[in-house]
C-alpha cells in the first residue's frame, strides 16, 4: 500500500520510467511508509502490465508469483530478526528456532553473498531483478563493502532499493552510489486527513510517536494504547526514591512478549521519555504541550516542580541516550540511568 502522503513521491518515481537509476536510497524517519513504497516499486518493476497509475496489476503471472512470496527476481534483504517478526505465529519451526537462537538484528555478510550468487544467474521471469534492502544501515563494514561491490558493478537489469532511517550510518561510498530520495514527514493537511480516518488510539499514539502515522497505526493495532496508559501511570506515581525500582519493572515490561509483539522496545520508550520531558520544557516556558495533550494537567503539575534549565538539560541527555541505545549491552543500566536523570528533573526547581 502506498501511504497517501507519499502519492507525489510515487508519481515522480513512476515518471522516471526507463531513466530510473539502478540504485535508489529511500531515507526518512521510521513509520512513514518507505519500505512499503520500496515494495510497491519492486512490484511495479516486476509486473507484466502495470496499471495507469503505475502500480502493479496484481493479476499477471509475475504478480501472482510475487504475492505468493516466491518471485525469483525479487530479493528482499532484511535482518533475520525482522523476518522472524513478520512470520510470528506462523509455524512451529520458526518459533523453535527463535527459542534456541536469538536472531540477528543485522544484515549479515552471508545474506549479501547469497544475493550476489543469486544475481549472477540471469533473471527468471523477466530481464529485471529488484533488490529491496532494509534497513541499509544495519550492516557492519565487511557486509557493507560486499554490497558496495554489487552496487559498483550491478548485474544487468538490477534495481537496488535501499531503505534507511539513519543514512549517516551508511558508508559514504554506498550513499554516493545511490540516488537519494528524502521522505519528509507528512504535512498538517495530510495528517489531519489521516487522523479523520484513524482510530482514537492511533491519533493519541501519533502525538507521542512524533508524527509517524504508520508507526502509530501499527502500535495502536498491537495494543499500544495500554502501553501508553501504563507509561503515563508509572510516571504519575514515580517519586524520586522509586526510580531504580521502576527501572526494574520497565526492564521486565520491555522484555515481555506483548511488548515485542507490538514493536515496543527501548528506542520507543526513550522517545516517549524525550517527548514527555520536551512537554515539561514547553510548559515551563509558558507554552502548550505538544506530544501528550491528554496529560496536560499532570504535566503542568510536574512542570511546577522543575526548572527550564534542569528539564532541557535532561532532554539533551535523553537525546544522547537515544543515540547509543539501539542495542544496549545492559538494558537495565540504560533504564536506571534514564530514570535517575529524570527524577533529578523533578527536584530541579530547587537548584
Ligand atoms: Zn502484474
Amino acid at each position: 500500500m502506498i501511504a497517501p502522503w507519499l502519492g507525489e513521491t510515487w508519481t515522480r518515481l513512476v515518471g522516471l520510467g526507463e531513466r530510473l537509476p539502478h540504485a535508489l536510497l529511500f531515507v526518512g524517519p521510521t513509520g512513514l511508509g518507505k519500505r512499503a513504497l520500496a515494495e510497491a516499486l519492486a512490484a511495479r518493476l516486476l509486473c507484466d502490465a502495470p496499471a495507469a497509475d503505475g502500480r502493479a496489476c496484481g493479476h499477471c503471472a509475475a504478480c501472482q508469483w510475487r504475492l505468493s512470496g516466491n518471485h525469483p527476481d525479487l530479493h528482499v534483504v532484511i535482518p533475520a530478526a525482522d523476518a522472524e517478526e513478520a512470520d510470528a505465529g506462523e509455524g512451529e519451526a520458526a518459533r523453535e528456532q527463535g527459542a534456541t537462537k536469538a536472531k540477528s538484528s543485522q544484515i549479515v555478510i552471508e545474506q549479501i553473498r547469497e544475493l550476489q550468487s543469486a544475481l549472477t544467474v540471469t533473471g527468471h521471469h523477466s530481464a529485471r531483478r529488484v533488490i529491496v534492502l532494509d534497513p541499509a544501515e544495519a550492516m557492519n563494514a565487511f557486509t557493507a563493502n560486499a554490497l558496495l561491490k554489487l552496487l559498483e558493478e550491478p548485474p544487468a537489469g538490477c534495481v537496488f532499493v535501499l531503505v534507511s532511517s539513519a543514512p549517516r550510518r551508511l558508508l559514504p561510498t554506498i550513499r554516493s552510489r545511490c540516488q537519494q530520495w528524502a521522505f519528509a514527514r507528512p504535512d498538517e493537511a495530510a495528517l489531519a486527513h489521516w487522523r479523520a480516518h484513524a482510530g482514537k488510539d492511533a491519533a493519541a499514539l501519533l502525538a507521542v510517536g512524533g508524527g509517524m502515522p504508520l508507526a502509530a497505526e501499527r502500535l495502536a493495532e498491537a495494543g499500544g494504547a495500554a502501553l501508553l496508559d501504563r507509561f503515563v501511570r508509572d510516571l504519575e506515581r514515580l517519586e524520586p526514591p522509586g526510580a531504580l525500582r521502576l527501572a526494574g519493572q520497565w526492564e521486565a515490561w520491555l522484555k515481555a512478549k506483548e511488548s515485542a509483539a507490538a514493536g515496543f522496545g527501548l528506542p520507543q520508550l526513550i522517545g516517549w521519555m524525550q517527548r514527555w520531558v520536551s512537554d515539561l520544557v514547553a510548559l515551563r516556558l509558558g507554552g502548550r504541550v505538544r506530544f501528550f495533550p491528554a496529560q496536560e494537567g499532570l504535566l503542568s503539575a510536574l512542570a511546577s516542580r522543575t526548572s527550564v534549565a534542569s528539564a532541557s538539560n535532561c532532554y539533551n541527555e535523553f537525546n544522547q541516550i537515544g543515540r547509543v541505545a539501539q542495542h544496549p549491552l545492559n538494558l537495565r543500566l540504560v533504564l536506571e540511568d534514564m530514570l535517575l536523570r529524570y527524577v533529578k528533573v523533578m527536584t530541579g526547581a530547587r537548584e
